[in-house]
């Protein structure tokens, strides 16, 4: 994995301990001789390489014991935190503050209580640094950290302009093969790309509030939701342009056109339908018609058809010639499914210890027992035959 120049704060180990050596020669500390101690030495690694240290121990080596003994709050478990060290040419990057503050909190995870912390500065610059991050003057060489005091830190802010890289990236003239309701998206300029914010707030951020959760940005270059690939379309019959993602437009138009397109289907499918021969109609007891406002189209009686139309219709409208013919269905329940059913949890192949007859009389039993359960046989419409209405009757 490539990590150069990614940071990592850890607790540091003896497998860092040439690092360490090297870190620890720049600096006036020495904490070689206890990396092994867990979770007390910390470490920032940029890449591989560390570049800083810190130490947090007990708070009862500090030499004004008693100054520190009188805070409220301070018990046999408070820390001191010592030893803060960054590489001169990593500095002013913020890893020094990055390094103390998430030293803190894993110091705090792996104690399992948030505990005092403090720190005994020796000018004022580095009492400015710790001010930053929450720490206060208790007497001039220390300091004391409230749990609740520590502070976040802030993103700093870095623009990324990098003509050339866009240029070459860029630096074509884009073809773009259009049809006749196609155009060039007007929003990205046909490029298909945006300026996305990306915007997010830190869990620990201070002063939260509802109107300012997400502050902060990592902008970048993104697809446009407006188009494909810098292409948007306009519906052929309203003139406006669609969803990227509409196949059809869903205007008043468009809706028109396919409840024409599926009458005509049902008129097609009519117009090449056999006419029911005499049988077939004598022995139907149910049509169906799409006419038929009732009984979701289904009518047993002319009469019944006839007086539903003459409601809805006037004289002057179009009369449909045909209707369709209706198969019945009768209840029915399967017997092997039901024996498949109950022996599938049986030694393997029971089902196959069943004789056909067996199966027979099962399925016998259950024919009579849907004949006379009072559940009425349904019709459903055929497609395969129409008949002709009786207008004249
Ligand atoms: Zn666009
Ligand atoms: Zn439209």
């Amino acid at each position: 994995m490539n990590n150069k120049g990614k940071t990592t704060i850890r607790s540091l180990n003896e497998s860092d301990i040439t690092e360490v050596k090297k870190v620890e020669k720049e600096s006036f500390f020495e904490v070689s001789d206890m990396i092994d101690s867990p979770d007390y030495e910390y470490g920032i690694f940029v890449g591989n390489s560390l570049v800083g240290f810190c130490t947090i121990g007990g708070a009862d080596v500090i030499d004004d014991i008693e100054a520190v003994a009188a805070y409220p709050g301070f018990n046999g478990d408070s820390l001191l935190l010592s030893d803060v060290f960054v590489l001169p040419e990593h500095r002013a990057k913020g890893y020094g503050s990055s390094l103390v503050r998430e030293a803190i909190k894993m110091k705090w995870a792996s104690e399992k209580k948030n505990e005092l912390v403090f720190i005994e500065p020796w000018d004022d610059e580095v009492k400015r640094f710790y001010d930053k991050l929450g720490f206060s003057s208790i007497t001039d060489d220390i300091m004391v950290l409230k749990p609740s005091a520590l502070k976040s830190i802030k993103p700093k802010t870095e623009t990324v302009s990098a003509p050339e890289y866009i240029q070459d990236l860029i630096n074509v003239n884009l073809k773009k093969d259009l049809y006749d309701n196609e155009e060039i998206c007007s929003y990205c300029h046909g490029t298909g790309l945006i300026i996305r914010d990306n915007e997010y707030g830190l869990s620990d951020a201070p002063n939260k509030s509802y109107t300012n959760l997400f502050p902060y940005k990592h902008q970048s270059l993104s697809f446009c939701p407006h188009c494909n690939n810098g292409v948007v379309r306009r519906c052929k019959f309203c003139g406006q342009i669609m969803s990227r993602t509409a196949f059809v437009h869903d205007c008043e138009q468009q809706d028109k056109i396919r409840q024409a397109e599926r009458e005509q289907k049902l008129k097609d499918l009519m117009d090449n339908a056999q006419v029911a021969p005499k049988e077939v109609e004598d022995s139907c007891e149910c049509f169906y018609s799409e006419y038929y406002s009732w009984n979701e189209g289904y009518f047993t009686d002319w009469d019944e058809f006839f007086d539903d139309w003459h409601e809805n219709h006037n004289e002057e409208d179009d009369k449909p010639e045909y209707v369709w013919t209706t198969e019945r269905v009768d209840m029915h329940i399967d017997a092997d499914d039901i024996i498949a059913n109950a022996t599938e949890n049986l030694y393997e192949d029971a089902m196959d210890d069943i004789s056909e007859e067996k199966c027979k009389e099962l399925q016998n039993m259950l024919d009579k027992w849907c004949d006379t359960c009072g559940v009425r046989e349904t019709y459903v419409k055929s497609n395969k035959y129409k008949v002709k209405i009786p207008w004249e009757m």
